[in-house]
């Protein structure tokens, strides 16, 4: 099993100046989450499409109840990519703001520790719910039908490549060489899951 995030630890700064603008806290946001999806992982670095920054609390809610400082607090960003931000949209199972799960429905932060004990990947990469908020959000996000492991596989592949470069530029070693073809296992399937996806990227 792995971490939806990999190796990156996600966590939002906590020295920040205030702003009224949430495109103003594009750049520490970008920088705070990584580069990558908060929600599914997907790693901006390596895949280019566009990001967008989410409010964990919907905008909708936070204006029906009036909490407007939810709608520029830094706290209640995400970074996310577009279809996790157009799938999350304004769901939001409670009629108020008090928390933003129950233990049954609802999200988790992901830039919190608890986000992994809710959302996983499994030995192929796939994201996999947890917990029953775990599986709310596996809904919400319809990871059931994304290639989440396509994405985790691209992103492990790629770091392998540049691990084997740097490697390699120095002179030929039997590391190198092993990583290699370990890279070239994972790729085989890499191939193979796209065939079953069956879909085009
Ligand atoms: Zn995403």
């Amino acid at each position: 099993m792995y971490r939806v995030h990999g190796d990156k630890v996600i966590r939002r700064r906590t020295n920040y100046r205030e702003e009224n603008d949430i495109q103003k806290y594009t750049k520490i946001l970008k920088e705070d989450f990584g580069n990558m999806c908060g929600y599914c992982g997907k790693d901006f670095n390596i895949i280019k499409c566009p990001y967008q920054k989410d409010h964990l609390i919907p905008e909708d809610i936070a204006k029906k109840v009036g909490r407007l400082d939810l709608l520029t607090d830094y706290n209640n960003l995400v970074y996310t990519c577009r279809v996790c931000n157009r799938n999350k949209w304004n769901n939001w199972p409670f009629d108020n703001v008090d928390k933003i799960h129950d233990d049954k429905v609802g999200f988790v932060d992901p830039a919190t520790d608890e986000f992994d004990e809710h959302m996983m990947r499994d030995e192929t990469g796939r994201i996999v719910p947890k917990t029953q908020v775990g599986n709310y959000m596996y809904k919400i996000f319809n990871f059931s039908n994304r290639l989440t492991e396509v994405w985790w596989k691209l992103s492990v592949i790629s770091k392998e490549i540049n691990e084997i470069d740097s490697i390699l530029e120095k002179e030929e070693t039997v590391d190198g060489l092993k990583q290699y073809w370990r890279l070239h296992r994972q790729f085989d399937s890499f191939i193979e899951s796209l065939k079953k996806a069956n879909e085009s990227i």
